[in-house]
């Protein structure tokens, strides 16, 4: 309740920019509401007046009052609906963008502990989840609240007696919607959960479809895919029962109260208490406020879904951030930087081993280091250390002897270009991929660029040139072209730290060879960590360091 309560806090918070608009949606509810027990109202005198009494000129005016309060009702709703989902979708247009932004800081730990799917399934259905409880229930709980006060203001004034049956029957059926809403909470909870691990499962298995093939692990996959499948089936069917169970529970509820006020009215009729037109405008009263009750009731659902998403979302806005969201170009690269890695010693969550064991090394300025060892030495891992994607557990990294503690990560990121194994592209053009980041680079800056990284004939022949459009994920370019686009990226960052993962090990040998004469030209006076399995047969190399299971040989 109280973590509800903080949760709405801050989705209002959220629409507060709109409060104009949204005092607009609000007046045209209260309008709306307004009108609502006009026409019980005129039923009375239609029938005391029109019909049993014949009066001629209430004849013509209760027709024509019954068509102004439609006009002015229509009108109403109108403005209500358009300007309440205005803001409602203003809202969660806001909250969609933040959740992309942070989602980009998050440091690289939590972006590996999180499932893939989650991301997609917090910006598609929490999202949206969240919008459907702000842009339909906002507007269900004021104007229906509106309605049901101003309809029961006009039962109490016609009836009190009929109207005490009416109060004591709401409170029983409070008492069971909430118990159901408690319930529906939870389930929704598990249902987001198997959804993420489903859309999880489906894009590793898509990425990769070739494995599965090669590997024959369909099947595999398949009895995965039909566990979390199945497992989904019966969280929603949960859900579904519980739903449904709320509307015919209440329904009954609200068939006992109206007997019950109908042998009241019946009774006060028969003693002249109420006439005919009385009785009838209080039933049609009573029959009109069941509809905004059942939608109250029912909103309950929407905003417990809406809630559970954006308690999920405010989870991620409450994750420690990278220390400084600042860009790294507002920061200037030092010409020259000696790397310092001191007694570093890192272990991931949950391992039991560190990943690293007080490593130590220091790189001079222009000076080219390879590091060598197997595959899980921790080679990979020390890198995402330098970069700042990981945090030590002890030690220091140092940039000419400043301990980077106390820089902000985007000045550190400022120093360091990184080449990896799996180089990732946009899809764009050739020109704004190497401009990635530095959208100021100057088309001369950019050709020359691709020029120093060896890249510079391939961009030309393609059918565009720089204004080629290289498709999702780079996918109508080869490999070795990729990373010679990042290689030229890296030029336009010009720092003067390099970092290479194994730049070249994805490659066949022809497209090695290119890549190599790129990068031999990035790494002429840049501190350079060179990351590879034979690094005196590709780059020149000052100095070669063992690496072997977290610990420095040499
Ligand atoms: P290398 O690059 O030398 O092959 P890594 O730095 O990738 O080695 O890995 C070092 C060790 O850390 C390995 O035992 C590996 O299993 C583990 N490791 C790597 N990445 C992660 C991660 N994201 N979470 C947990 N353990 C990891
Ligand atoms: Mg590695």
């Amino acid at each position: 309740m109280k973590t509800d309560m903080r949760t709405y806090g801050r989705l209002i918070k959220e629409a507060l920019p709109y409060w104009k608009i949204a005092v607009i949606a609000m007046l045209a509810m209260t309008a709306t509401a307004a009108m609502e027990p006009l026409l019980p109202a005129l039923m009375a005198p239609l029938i005391d007046e029109s019909l049993i009494g014949k009066d001629p000129s209430a004849l013509i005016q209760i027709p024509l009052l019954i068509v102004a309060v439609f006009v002015i009702k229509g009108i109403s709703e109108y403005v209500a609906s358009v300007s309440s989902q205005y803001v409602a979708h203003r809202t969660v247009a806001d909250i969609r963008s933040e959740v992309f932004g942070v989602q980009l800081d998050l440091p690289m730990v939590d972006h590996d502990a999180e499932e893939g799917g989650r991301l997609l399934s917090r910006i598609t259905y929490d999202v949206t989840q969240v919008g459907e409880a702000v842009s339909t229930a906002w507007m269900i709980i004021i104007k229906d609240t509106l309605m049901i006060l101003g309809l029961l203001g006009f039962l109490i004034y016609t009836s009190w007696q009929m109207s005490l049956a009416l109060l004591i029957a709401a409170p029983v059926v409070s008492f069971v919607v909430k118990k159901a809403s408690a319930k529906m909470r939870r389930s929704n909870q598990d249902l987001q959960t198997w959804t993420g691990r489903l859309t999880g499962l489906i894009e590793e298995s898509l990425l990769a479809v070739k494995d599965i093939k090669i590997f024959g692990g369909h099947d595999n996959q398949q009895v995965q895919f039909d566990r979390i499948n199945k497992k989904l089936r019966h969280e929603q069917m949960r859900v579904i029962k519980i739903q449904s169970l709320n509307v015919p529970l209440v329904q009954i509820l609200a068939a006992v109260t109206i007997g019950i006020v109908i042998l009241i009215g019946t009774q006060m009729s028969a003693r002249d208490l109420l006439s005919p037109g009385e009785f009838v405008a209080y039933i049609t009263a009573m029959g009109m406020i069941f509809d905004p009750v059942r939608r109250l009731t029912g909103v309950n659902a929407t905003i417990q879904r809406g809630l559970a998403a954006a308690e999920s979302i405010y989870e991620v806005f409450d994750q420690k951030l990278d220390n400084q969201r600042g860009q790294s170009k507002t920061y200037t690269a030092l010409p020259t930087a000696t790397l310092t890695i001191e007694n570093i010693t890192f272990s991931y969550p949950g391992a039991e081993a560190p990943a690293l064991k007080a490593v130590s090394l220091k790189i001079e300025p222009g000076e080219s280091v390879a590091l060598v060892g197997p595959s899980g030495s921790g080679k990979s891992s020390l890198i995402g250390i330098i970069a700042g994607f990981l945090d030590p557990d002890t030690g220091e990294i140092k940039i000419n002897n400043e301990s980077l503690r106390q820089w902000p990560l985007a000045k550190r990121r400022r120093q360091i270009s990184l080449v990896t194994q799996q180089v990732n592209l946009f899809d764009a053009t050739v020109a704004e991929n190497i401009r990635f980041g530095w959208p100021d680079a100057t088309d001369d800056d950019v050709k020359e660029a691709a020029s120093q990284a060896n890249a510079l004939k391939f961009i030309e022949s393609l059918p565009d040139g720089f204004d080629t459009q290289i498709g999702p994920f780079g996918s109508r370019i080869s490999g070795g072209q990729k990373q010679r686009i990042a290689i030229a990226r890296a030029f336009i960052k010009d720092s003067p730290i390099l970092l290479l993962d194994e730049p070249t090990s994805a490659l066949d040998h022809k497209s090695r060879e290119d890549v190599l004469r790129g990068l031999e030209n990035l790494k002429a006076n840049r501190t350079t960590l060179i990351i590879s399995h034979h690094p005196e047969a590709l780059l020149s190399i000052d100095r070669t360091i063992h690496l072997a299971t977290g610990l420095v040989l040499d």
